[in-house]
């Protein structure tokens, strides 16, 4: 099976607002800290400086920028009236002026259906389990432990104060760190909540990509999480669901029936169609997008009900979120290499197998530049542009040696047009060789491409 590519029809609303240059995108998450992405931390959104930050990008080859400006957490780092923004700064503004003084893309991304704080302050609008689960109850709300963002205690204050500030953090501390995904993270472990796309979040949200639409100038708006929680496959058995299955399918079981899948699969792409709705009221030029598990359909349909088609449907862009060498890196040993490895190799057979599925769309996939190494990144860059470029996480946690490898990936892309394939093998050895004269690979052992001996003397 040959590589999936976009066709120019479907590339033309993009070209309309970045003519024929691809897009090579990096992302700022301001709630995650200053390494990685396994914090969970409000005093530094307040620390950064968005101009030197979009600076850095573009000086780095990039020419698009991507602003978390709701995680899963729930904060929304803008100056908001509907929302709740704990930072105290308007990033949103700042990395606009930014942008806007170094023609730069600017994309905004907002968390849906996952929200931590929602779920402390509105427990009812939580989407709820329809069975025993081995730590939860029936009838219960899908409110669990974050796996991934851990609390530390801010120089001064004490557990009781970041609990008021935090109001999801628990007085539970994870001490033990491992080179597994979910365990790479220390610190105090907050909850975090998926909440039903039939409740008044869906408003809530609503609300909010509205007033981000149109209080501010972004190229584009992604949806994040508009999805069930992957975890649990009994979501969301509140009395409005099942009254509304009901009606719409009278007799049919819960949980197992085809038509509660479909029902599921509606539901969030009914939420897709208002948050196109809310963006393109304000200005139907502000590109849509949402971000995509790509996965087979045992997982994409039973556990978070995203249907490719549906959503490719209701929203301008696609993006899926490819993160091979997270699962590991090369720098780790030969065994996470491995890992990673194998994650790519699956993850380009359901791209391929699945891409159709999108519909005459354009595609943006996005991939990891933390957590593994620049030969891997490149691997990532390579192997998920489909003509149109390729979308990074994160800012903080990019090393030297990667940053290096953008600039110089960066300077291929600039060559190209949207539409062209990803730069070949050749290319992206040439620019590790070029990058490791600098910064030489941590462990050479598992690479694809090993540097060439130096010859002194
Ligand atoms: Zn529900």
């Amino acid at each position: 099976m040959g590589k999936p590519s976009i066709s120019q029809d479907a590339l033309q609303i993009f070209k309309l607002r970045h003519g024929e240059r691809k897009l090579f995108s990096q992302a700022l998450m301001p709630v995650r800290g200053a390494h990685g992405f396994r914090k969970l931390t409000y005093d530094y959104a307040a620390t950064l400086d968005a101009d030197q930050i979009v600076k850095k990008c573009v000086d780095n080859g990039f020419n698009a920028f991507g602003l978390v400006v709701k995680d899963t957490d729930g904060a929304t780092v803008a100056n908001t009236k509907v929302g709740w923004n704990p930072t105290g700064v308007d990033l949103v503004k700042l990395f606009q002026e930014a942008c806007q003084r170094y023609n730069v893309f600017y994309t905004l991304s907002v968390t849906s259906m996952n929200d931590a704080y929602r779920g402390a302050t509105h427990p009812e609008t939580v989407s709820i389990h329809i069975k025993n689960g081995r730590h939860y109850k029936k009838g219960t709300p899908a409110t669990h432990k974050e796996g991934e963002m851990r609390v530390d205690i801010s120089e001064g204050k004490t557990l009781e104060d970041m609990r008021k500030l935090i109001p999801f953090l628990t007085e539970e501390k994870q001490t033990i760190t491992g080179k597994a995904r979910a365990n790479r993270g220390s610190g105090y472990i907050p909850l975090t909540s998926f909440h039903c796309p039939r409740s008044e979040h869906v408003d809530y949200m609503v609300k909010l990509v509205a007033e981000l639409a149109r209080n501010y100038k972004a190229d584009a708006i992604f949806a994040d999480y508009i999805r069930y929680d992957g975890q649990y496959t009994d979501l969301c058995g509140c009395p409005r669901c099942r009254a509304a299955f009901a009606e719409k399918s009278p007799g049919k079981r819960i949980i197992w029936s085809k038509q509660w899948k479909d029902f599921r699969e509606d539901t969030i792409a009914e939420y897709g169609r208002r948050f196109n709705a809310a963006v393109k009221e304000v200005d139907e030029k502000i590109v849509t997008g949402w971000f995509n598990l790509p996965a087979p359909k045992i997982f994409t349909r039973n556990r978070i009900a995203q249907n490719y088609s549906k959503l490719g449907a209701a929203l301008d862009v696609t993006c899926p979120m490819v993160y091979p060498y997270l699962m590991g890196t090369a720098d780790d040993g030969w065994r996470w290499r491995k890992f990673g490895d194998l994650a790519l190799k699956f993850t380009n057979w359901t791209m391929g197998r699945r891409f159709h599925e999108y519909g005459n769309k354009p595609v943006l996939c996005i991939t990891n530049s933390v957590e593994c190494n620049a030969e891997e990144m490149l691997i990532s860059c390579q192997a998920y542009d489909y003509g149109l470029g390729i979308a990074l996480f994160k800012f903080a946690g990019t090393t030297e040696q990667q940053w290096a490898a953008c600039k110089l990936y960066g300077e291929v892309l600039k060559g190209q047009k949207v539409g062209d394939p990803a730069p070949p093998d050749s290319i992206i050895r040439n620019i590790l060789m070029q990058v490791y004269k600098e910064h030489p690979p941590k462990d050479i052992r598992y690479l694809r491409w090993k540097p060439t001996p130096v010859i002194k003397g």
